[in-house]
């Protein structure tokens, strides 16, 4: 039985919060803390209506800080800790969790707040701290980064001898109903989609300029969509753990729309990162552009349409060129349904809990710092389809 701080009340946390609740043999104690402790509260009353389950604890404290991270995980007695807060806290959370001896989840890689920069070298230098201290560090941990790293392993171990090239697909056609929103956290998001693009190709990365390069692709069940290459953190960690792979790239659809009112925010300063002089007030455009877009966690309730992320795998199997496309298909409504929350939210927080469950029952263990690609893939494929998130496999 496992005893679990989540820290991040957003619409992840709100699905993660939710799968792990549901999972009482599992986790038989839940802390849910976060910076605003009424949003913990909140989420702690729905997974009360709709798991059934009414012994979430709920408590407050800045993760920017590794000695409040250590002195909550010392409070809760807690031997495992899920952070779906934001990018920024990684370290901290990571630095809390050795100071007091507790494993550690998250699903993005950090990011130094001042610059619009994600990679795992600071993450991964923490590994022999980890080692020491006999524990475990999971990185990346939700759909992409996450489940499509499971996806590559699987494919792997499974269906080739050596994979030689790696798309990873991500589109979302669903419909919010706001001229423009982002659906998770707007500031880590547009950081994202703003950057230049790059991508694998024999042993070296390629350069392109921000969502320059651009093709339509015939997605299941979701029909043809516009996709652009941008750089996604799980192409690091791929393509070092498998170094057959001599071309990877990530590809995620947006509508016209979305990349019209975001290149008028770009052109009039909105998504900068460094601090303006206003009135008086120093303010970061970006984190006020945040403040006026609607929370990812409220987008879900009249949502429709759906999402559509997997891998194409092309590669050598017995001698023969192959190809394997595996994917998993979610609806936004009846992710609504299950747990008030868009299916953004629930790609990510359904593959937290599993990642969460594979440390917390050691199904998955080090110690070290670890990608989710250099675990047996089996185990995690199983629970995808066991906990809503099924996946489909096509071959040519
Ligand atoms: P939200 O902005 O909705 O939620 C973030 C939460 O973290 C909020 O509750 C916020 O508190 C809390 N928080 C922020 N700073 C601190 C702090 N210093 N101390 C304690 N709590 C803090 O984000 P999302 O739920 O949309 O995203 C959560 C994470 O999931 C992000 O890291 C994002 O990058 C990642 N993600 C990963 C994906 C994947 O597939 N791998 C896909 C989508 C998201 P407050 O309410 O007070 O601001």
């Amino acid at each position: 039985m496992g005893r679990l701080l989540i820290i991040g009340a957003g619409g992840v946390g709100n699905v993660a919060a939710h799968k792990c609740a549901a999972r009482k043999e599992v986790f038989d104690y839940i802390c849910l803390a976060s910076r605003t402790k009424s949003k913990c509260d909140a989420i702690k009353e729905k997974i009360k209506h709709n798991v059934g389950r009414d012994d979430i604890v709920t408590d407050q404290l800045d993760a920017d800080d590794p000695n409040q991270v250590a002195a909550m995980i010392k409070k809760h007695n807690v031997e495992t800790v899920l952070n779906v807060a934001l990018p920024y806290q990684d370290l901290s959370i990571m630095k809390g969790c050795l100071m007091a001896g507790a494993n550690y989840v998250d699903t993005a890689n950090y990011e130094p707040p001042e610059e619009a920069k994600f990679c795992y070298k600071w993450q991964w230098d923490m590994h022999d701290d980890f080692k020491k201290a006999g524990l475990t560090a999971l990185l990346g941990s939700g759909f992409d980064p996450g489940v499509t790293s499971v996806f590559t392993a699987y494919a792997l171990k499974h269906e080739f001898d050596e994979i030689h090239y790696l798309d990873i697909v991500d589109a979302n056609a669903g419909d919010h109903g706001h001229p423009f929103a982002t659906n998770f956290n707007p500031e880590i998001n547009i950081r994202e989609i703003t950057q230049r693009g790059k991508y694998w190709e024999d042993g070296q990365w390629k350069e392109t300029d921000p969502l320059s390069v651009h093709k339509t692709f015939d997605f299941p069940s979701v029909g043809p969509k516009e996709m652009y290459l941008m750089y996604h953190e799980e192409l690091e960690c791929i393509t070092k753990h498998i170094p057959t792979i001599k071309r990877a790239r990530f590809w995620m659809t947006f509508s016209e729309n979305y990349l019209n009112h975001l290149r008028v925010l770009q052109n009039v300063g909105m998504t900068r990162i460094d601090e303006v002089e206003y009135e008086g007030h120093k303010i970061v455009p970006l984190k006020f552009l945040k403040a006026l877009l609607p929370d990812p966690g409220t987008l879900g309730v009249n949502y429709t349409g759906k999402t559509c992320i997997g891998c194409i795998i092309k590669g050598v199997k017995d001698g023969k060129e192959k190809t394997y496309f595996v994917y998993n298909v979610c609806d936004h409504a009846q992710c609504f349904k299950e747990v008030e929350a868009q299916a953004v939210s629930y790609t990510t927080g359904v593959p937290a809990m599993i990642g969460t469950k594979m440390i917390a029952e050691k199904t998955w263990q080090g110690p070290g710092v670890f990608n989710m690609e250099e675990f047996d893939p089996d185990p995690f494929m199983r629970d995808l389809n066991l906990y809503g998130l099924p996946w489909q496999e096509i071959r040519s």
